[in-house]
């Protein structure tokens, strides 16, 4: 189960706020009346939660790092988790290796599965 960064959590789920932008255009004639022409939606953003510490996990703006998360393919741990064995940009954690794509001025680490099972292996005996 992929763990909250901030409470260290065990997270079953996540929190997703959603907010949606749409235009409405309409035309207002000079005796008041509004007419509806046409609606635009001008995109969507998500704010993720930890349903624990109700902190806000820093995903992208994008759906699919949410479900990535909760599969533990994309995680964002603290530097200093003791559970983390480091090894410069790879990282291994409960016997899963990730990449390391960015560390924060906060101390985040954001990290992303290594799929390849061979790769993976022999990264992970070096990191032991
Ligand atoms: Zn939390």
């Amino acid at each position: 189960m992929p763990k909250c960064p901030f409470c260290g959590a065990e997270l079953n789920h996540l929190v997703v706020h959603e907010l949606v932008c749409t235009k409405h255009a309409y035309k207002v004639h000079s005796n008041g009346q509004w007419e509806w022409q046409y609606d635009d939606e001008k995109g969507r953003e998500y704010t993720v939660f930890c349903p624990e510490c109700y902190e806000e996990i820093p995903l992208h703006n994008c759906i699919s790092d949410v479900e990535d998360f909760l599969d533990e393919e994309y995680i964002i741990l603290r530097s200093d988790d003791p559970e983390i064995k480091r090894k410069g940009g790879l990282a291994l954690f409960r016997g899963k290796v990730y990449k390391v794509i960015d560390e924060s001025d906060d101390g985040l680490l954001y990290l992303e599965l290594v799929e390849d099972e061979t790769v993976a292996d022999i990264i992970g005996a070096g990191l032991e």
